[in-house]
């Protein structure tokens, strides 16, 4: 049987299943996880608990891989040529991370947009900078800071302004009555603060 290679440039996963995990922090992990399984009162020798802490330690770290990629998200720039003024806009982008209170997901789309100034940004890296900061423990609310900070001070950007609209399991998964309720967030910076550019933004954004 042939296994399907990840297509990368169309992919919001940078990065497929790491190959590279050091495995003594793999083994370390585990080991922990493994002992919360038996104070939880597990039976480790049911089959299909039997290798589950060596699994999840292994996902713990691909989720928060973005942790492992240095300070900022790499990302190549272009210069802005044609001197392009108007805003450039990526919407639906969907990603993964986990909350920082409960390590439980959250999970939805980011629109992002910004006005370029000198530099102007290829369009998958806007996935790029997204999920660089999504994967680790995160809130909703410092990671849309997080990418629109990103692009005003790497990007020196006239403006930018991003929304993320998340499900968080952690509020779900404790009430039904809850389930399905979206957040919303929103950052902005520079030109965006006028109101013209930002009705742009969010007429743009209904159209989906
Ligand atoms: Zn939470």
């Amino acid at each position: 049987m042939r296994m399907l290679e990840p297509v990368e440039q169309f992919s919001t996963h940078e990065v497929g299943p790491r190959r590279d995990l050091d495995p003594e922090r793999v083994a370390r992990l585990a080991e922990r996880v493994r002992a919360m399984l038996i104070e939880l009162g597990l039976d480790l020798d049911d089959p299909n608990l039997k290798t589950t802490h060596e699994r999840v330690a292994r996902m713990y770290l691909e989720m928060f891989r973005g942790m492992d990629q240095g300070t900022k998200p790499r990302v190549t720039t272009f210069p802005n040529d044609e001197n392009y003024q108007a805003m450039v806009m990526e919407k639906d982008i969907p990603f993964y991370s986990m909350c920082s209170h409960h390590l439980v997901p959250f999970y939805g789309h980011a629109h992002i947009a910004y006005v370029p100034g000198d530099k102007i940004l290829g369009l998958s890296k806007f996935a790029r900078i997204l999920e660089f900061y999504a994967k680790r423990p995160q809130l909703q609310e410092r990671l849309t800071e997080q990418v629109v900070s990103f692009l005003d001070d790497e990007l020196r950007v006239r403006g930018a302004m991003v929304v993320i609209e998340a499900r968080h399991l952690c509020v779900e998964m404790r009430g039904v009555e809850k389930s399905g309720v979206m957040t919303v967030t929103s950052a902005l910076r520079g030109i965006f603060h006028e109101r013209p550019i930002r009705e742009e933004f969010l007429d743009l954004l209904k159209g989906r």
